[in-house]
């Protein structure tokens, strides 16, 4: 119950001052809907009233639906195995990008520097980043450490590439053993980040470890990060 909660406290926040009064209808009819299962504690309906809900927020962000965005506990989910349409161009979430702002002002009381380098990514960006990997190194090592256009997490706008002061070192191996990737590793959760490419878990999560790679949650983010899960192992999806 409590991660469902969790993932509705950030779900109901979500700014809908650009969504249509149809497109706001549904959202707040849906969330009128998950509010009263955790009330009454229908359990059973869990799963698909916060995924419905999730949906109908997603639904302002796409013109088509050509492929259905996977969602679990109202999460979405975006790997290798469920991607996203062309047409889904949600930007740079805005709960997201307040969290991070808390996080980069108390890392600078401690006087590390984080810089967000990479956020959100258009399904068109992704296309020539990754027609551009494939050219440089042929599309087996592209895939170990790109995505395809519409599976990138960044295309949710919850993915955060986090750097620290030497822009030298962003998106590489060097950053792995920086101060701001120690301090990251273990206060992000707090801000509503996880780490998504731990460590010794390309086989789960489909890529290499990437010490600068973080992925918004909410409040859930705390349970997952004492899990010592992966996203897909946490909402056992492959
Ligand atoms: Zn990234």
């Amino acid at each position: 119950m409590t991660d469902y909660q969790d993932v509705f406290n950030m779900l109901k926040n979500h700014d809908l001052s650009d969504f249509t009064a149809d497109e706001e209808a549904a959202v707040q009819a849906n969330i009128a809907k998950m509010q009263a299962v955790l009330d009454n504690k229908q359990v059973d309906l869990l799963e698909t009233t916060i995924n419905e809900l999730a949906a109908s927020i997603d639904a302002h962000y796409m013109v088509e639906n050509d492929v259905a965005i996977t969602y679990k506990k109202g999460l979405i989910i975006a790997n290798k195995n469920n991607c996203m349409p062309s047409s889904y161009a949600p930007g740079e979430s805005a709960q997201a990008a307040v969290a991070f702002s808390q996080m980069a002002a108390d890392a600078a009381n401690e006087g590390l520097s984080l810089n967000d380098f990479s956020t959100y990514r258009s399904y068109s960006g992704q296309k020539s980043l990754y027609d551009r990997y494939v050219a440089a190194d042929g599309q087996e090592a592209a895939d170990r450490y790109s995505s395809r256009p519409g599976c990138s997490e960044h295309q949710t706008g919850l993915a955060f590439d986090i750097g620290g002061s030497n822009s030298a070192a962003w998106a590489e191996t060097t950053f792995d053993d920086t101060e701001e990737a120690i301090w990251l590793a273990n206060n992000a959760y707090k801000y509503g980040f996880i780490l998504r490419y731990p460590p010794g878990k390309e086989s789960v999560t489909g890529y290499m470890y990437e010490s600068w790679h973080y992925r918004y949650v909410g409040d859930i983010a705390k349970t997952i990060y004492d899990s010592g899960k992966t996203l897909e192992e946490y909402l056992e999806v492959e």
